[in-house]
């Protein structure tokens, strides 16, 4: 078999799914071709939190992750608010009074560059509470809670330790597979075409080679292979910096509805130790692999409540390994038995009715994926060397959020348009610069993940 194609995209997830949209969709390009090799949506994008959020620190993701929203909510207007989106918020608490100063300081930072109103409590304004109403119906700003008490009248679910927290309104979740069904039906309709097939080898000119011998002939080609981006980039000759660090979220079944529905995504700021009866301390001592779970951990455990679940990530907890990541995942990833119970404890340092489900963690689902990181923690958009190639890749923890407006600067790479402010930032051209790498250390893999 052999076919013709203008473009073809290398990529199912969300992010080839947005891809195939804007390009077929909103730019109304014919001749669309999307490859992939599993089930659409299967992979990564199957494993997310489905979080957004509209807090970052540096001004590219503002902008970046701004626009994506602003997409996100035309998507969700266009599908009839058939996508799931939702804007309870992610809800920022802390038990130390430094962490508390420097929650404010960010707040009224916030609020100075036009992130919307900020209300203190106590104070003179009310707070509204997050509904399940919509997105369109949620206050814009932010809400900071400076006493506890006041905090967990708002939030009883909290621990008494907690002094106070930051609600930044602009941010909820939403249904990563309808939106990405949305996406990839709407492209089709538009003439677009998805294959099922892996992509093996791409020739000059483009001659795009199938698992099986079938050929793909196009002027064009888009990499959105998601973790598999060094892979994919290797049969254009190209090794874009991109590693692949492992995250895990736990499924933690809630029949006491701990945490009640509506609540915002909720982050625990402060390191904390967690309690272990003797027996389980011994156990964990005597593991090389499992003894640090006796330390002081870092701070951000965090949960949202799916349907009767509640889901724990604790993203800047390593997985054994992430330090140096991998350019091969392997599939299925293999997590760490522990962490469920680990997960547990942690959130129960937050909101202690958790504590009725210690133990539990052995029958707790452990699922998760590969970020696709570059080593500044921003994504990987624009030209590759190749004329006519381009990648849309290294979305990290944000590719569910940050999707829109990947495809949306991809498509107007391809098209040769006008490009937006932040696109030289994210364009892999950057990289070609020693010296901007040479100025990143490993702290910047991490800079916005929380
Ligand atoms: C535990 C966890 C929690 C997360 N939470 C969030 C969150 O709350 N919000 C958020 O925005 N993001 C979140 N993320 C990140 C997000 O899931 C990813 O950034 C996003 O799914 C990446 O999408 P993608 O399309 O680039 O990759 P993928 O979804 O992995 O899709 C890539 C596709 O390319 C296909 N492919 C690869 N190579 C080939 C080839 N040679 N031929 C054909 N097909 C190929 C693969 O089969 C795959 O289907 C989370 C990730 C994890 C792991």
């Amino acid at each position: 078999m052999s076919g013709r194609a203008a473009i073809v995209i290398v990529g199912g997830g969300m992010v080839g799914a947005a891809t195939a949209y804007h390009l077929a969709v909103r730019q109304k390009i014919r001749g669309v071709t999307l490859v992939e090799a599993g089930e659409p949506l299967g992979l990564t994008s199957a494993m997310g939190t489905e979080a957004y959020r509209q807090w970052w620190p540096g001004a590219t993701m503002r902008r970046f992750i701004g626009r994506s929203i602003d997409l996100l909510e035309e998507v969700s207007a266009a599908s009839g608010e058939a996508v799931g989106v939702e804007r309870q918020g992610y809800l920022f608490v802390t038990g130390d009074a430094a962490e508390a100063a420097r929650l404010g300081a960010e707040a009224e930072a916030a609020a100075a560059r036009g992130e919307g109103p900020l209300r203190v409590h106590p104070g003179g304004e009310r707070y509204t509470a997050p509904g399940r109403s919509g997105w369109r119906e949620a206050p814009a700003g932010l809400d900071l809670f400076t006493s506890g008490a006041r905090l967990r009248a708002s939030f009883p679910f909290l621990c008494e330790e907690a002094i106070a927290g930051l609600h930044v309104r602009r941010c909820g979740f939403l249904d990563a597979q309808r939106l990405g069904r949305f996406l990839l039906g709407e492209a089709t309709r538009a003439g677009a075409e998805v294959l099922r097939g892996r992509v093996v080898g791409v020739e000059d000119g483009f001659k795009v080679r199938l698992e099986g011998g079938a050929e793909i002939g196009c002027e064009k080609l888009v990499l959105a292979p998601g973790p598999m981006l060094a892979a994919a980039a290797a049969m254009l000759g190209a090794a874009p910096p991109v590693r692949c660090e492992l995250h895990a979220k736990v499924h933690i079944p809630d029949p006491a509805r701990v945490a009640p529905e509506g609540a915002p995504l909720t982050i625990w700021q402060d390191p904390v130790r967690l309690g272990w009866s003797a027996a389980e301390a011994a156990a964990l001592a005597s593991s090389p692999t499992e003894r640090r779970w006796l330390e002081v951990l870092p701070g951000g455990a965090h949960f949202r409540r799916r349907g009767a679940d509640l889901l724990g990530i604790w993203t800047t907890l390593k997985e054994e390994g992430a330090e140096e990541g991998t350019t091969r995942p392997e599939f299925p990833p293999v997590f760490d038995p522990w962490f469920a119970e680990v997960m547990i404890r942690g959130l129960a340092r937050l909101v202690p009715g958790v504590a009725a489900y210690f133990g539990a963690g052995p029958r707790c689902r452990i699922d998760g994926g590969y970020y696709c990181k570059a080593p500044d923690n921003l994504p990987l958009i624009g030209a590759l060397p190749t004329a006519g190639a381009y990648v849309v890749g290294a979305l990290s923890g944000f590719g569910i959020m940050g999707a829109q407006a990947a495809a949306e600067l991809v498509t107007a790479h391809v098209l040769e348009r006008p490009l937006p402010d932040y696109a030289g930032a994210l364009a892999p051209a950057r990289f070609a610069d020693p010296s901007y790498a040479a100025g990143l250390d490993q702290a910047a893999l991490r800079i916005g993940q929380l």
